[in-house]
């Protein structure tokens, strides 16, 4: 079955088959998205950025107008969001990464997901039960292994634009302990280190968007850990004090 007849079978259409990056079914208010596998992490995946309303030939996209306007019916008219798994190939492009990106092959699985908006992206979540609060829809919680204990964080962390404005900004040391991964561990701790996120989910509106330089702060994994010791979580000053206290400063 080709893609089309898949995106058909399920009431669904878009302006070209060609170019469109999603299709949608006005009947039943339903929005579909291919979810690449190069842009999927776990259960969340881009499926629109700011970024791609250009192409690599620096030509306007010509898919991205119909997304951007399939994504206002999801967060404004109540359209239900819905993947497909998508796997890349990149044998249209040339050595410099020219080209448009070629699909290899799909599942012909849709999936009900959840929208968040996050610094001019979007990706798909997995989907809530459908009577909660708006404020818990962008709340997918998931797990990340630290050091010490297993982390409850929220996506927010875990959105690789954000972390990398948050990094480019605060840089890559332990905003509690002054820990420095490459100073520590040499070459192969460049850059690392996890961003905690500041803002409490309760306080959380729909149309929040991260600010990644006041809302995220770089930690160590440790430190991360600590944080997340209570609810709601320690802020950074407490944990420094905590520090202090102990070391006897
Ligand atoms: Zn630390
Ligand atoms: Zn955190």
């Amino acid at each position: 079955m080709s893609r089309k007849k898949f995106i058909l079978s399920h009431g669904a259409t878009c302006k070209n088959w060609t170019w469109s990056w999603s299709f949608i079914n006005d009947e039943q208010k339903i929005i579909i998205f291919g979810a690449w596998d190069r842009y999927t992490d776990g259960n969340t995946t881009l499926i629109l950025s700011e970024d791609w309303s250009i192409d690599t030939r620096g030509k306007k996209a010509l898919g991205y107008d119909q997304s951007r306007e399939h994504i206002r019916l999801i967060e404004e008219e109540g359209y239900q969001l819905m993947t497909f798994p998508l796997i890349y190939s990149n044998s249209n492009r040339d050595k410099a990464g020219i080209g448009p990106a070629k699909i290899k092959g799909f599942e012909k699985t849709l999936t009900k997901k959840s929208l968040t908006h996050i610094a001019g992206c979007w990706y798909a979540t997995d989907s809530v039960i459908k009577d909660t609060l708006p404020e818990e829809v962008i709340e997918p919680n998931e797990y990340l292994e630290g050091v010490s204990k297993t982390i409850f964080v929220n996506s927010f962390e875990r959105n690789a634009k954000a972390r990398a404005a948050c990094i480019a900004y605060h840089g890559s040391t332990c905003k509690v302990c002054d820990f420095d991964f490459k100073e520590i561990y040499g070459d192969i701790g460049e850059g690392f280190i996890h961003v905690h996120h500041l803002v409490p989910l309760a306080d959380i509106q729909k149309e929040y968007i991260v600010d990644p330089i006041n809302d995220l702060v770089p930690v160590c994994p440790n430190c991360h850990a600590m944080i997340h010791r209570t609810q709601p979580p320690l802020t950074i000053s407490q944990l420094r004090k905590h520090i202090e206290l102990s070391s006897g400063i």
